[in-house]
């Protein structure tokens, strides 16, 4: 009897050791230090000097984000750059300043307008492709600045981001150019500036999304 009740101790111990590590686990999870943050700063302080994927490794600047607070229009792009990750901010490299160009003259508005983020903050060796796993720990940060941000409209920039924010597996060719809805908030999939600097021909195609989603602000349909 006595033996039978420790045995019962014991398990119920382990039971209680099992939900800590559960009860932890959740307190740990990006979508839970995520959900803390009222507003953008403290969405970047909870951040902090975030190591909860391998990209931190290699980085100089986790590349949080950039713009508007309160910004109508919001562009996603896949990850920082080499010039991103000196800098800190998102889009200054070359492909940066198409991206400006697009915004300024093409549609008439300042870079401050708007708001600026990637799908991962912290850029990949190499300018690989981030991993599943690392879109996993650092998706819930880009969600989190969406929602504090409540755009109208998403631009979503080339085939990674696209593909990752759609859960697609469809061609860019095919998604670019028709609206699509994330997280609630229509999402225009195009090219990324930097394929456009390597296929400058498709700008064309890019400018056809551009005017659809200046047509949208203004409350046209597009
Ligand atoms: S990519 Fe995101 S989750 Fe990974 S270390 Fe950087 S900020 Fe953290």
């Amino acid at each position: 009897m006595q033996r039978d009740s420790h045995a019962q101790m014991q398990v119920s111990s382990d039971k209680s050791e099992v939900a800590a590590t559960a009860d932890e686990q959740d307190r740990l999870s990006p979508q839970t230090d995520a959900q803390k943050a009222k507003s953008l700063d403290e969405l970047r302080a909870v951040l902090g000097d975030c190591r909860r994927c391998k990209l931190h490794a290699g980085r100089t600047h986790l590349v949080f984000g950039v713009g508007n607070p309160n910004a109508r229009l919001m562009f996603v792009g896949e990850g920082p750059g080499r010039d991103e990750d000196l800098k800190g901010e998102p889009f200054v490299g070359r492909a940066g300043q198409l991206l400006t160009d697009i915004i300024t003259k093409g549609m008439g508005l300042r870079r401050e307008d708007v708001y600026i983020a990637n799908v991962v903050k912290c850029r990949p060796p190499e300018n690989r492709n981030p991993e599943p796993d690392e879109v996993d720990s650092c998706e819930p940060f880009l969600k989190k600045q969406i929602d504090l941000v409540r755009p109208e409209i998403i631009v979503a920039l080339g085939k990674f981001a696209v593909q990752t924010l759609l859960r697609s597996k469809v061609p860019i060719t095919r998604l670019r150019g028709n609206w699509h809805t994330y997280l609630g908030t229509k999402l225009m999939p195009t090219f990324h500036p930097a394929y456009l600097l390597r296929n400058p021909a498709d700008k064309k195609l890019v400018w056809e999304d551009i005017k659809k989603v200046m047509k949208e602000m203004q409350g046209e349909t597009a």
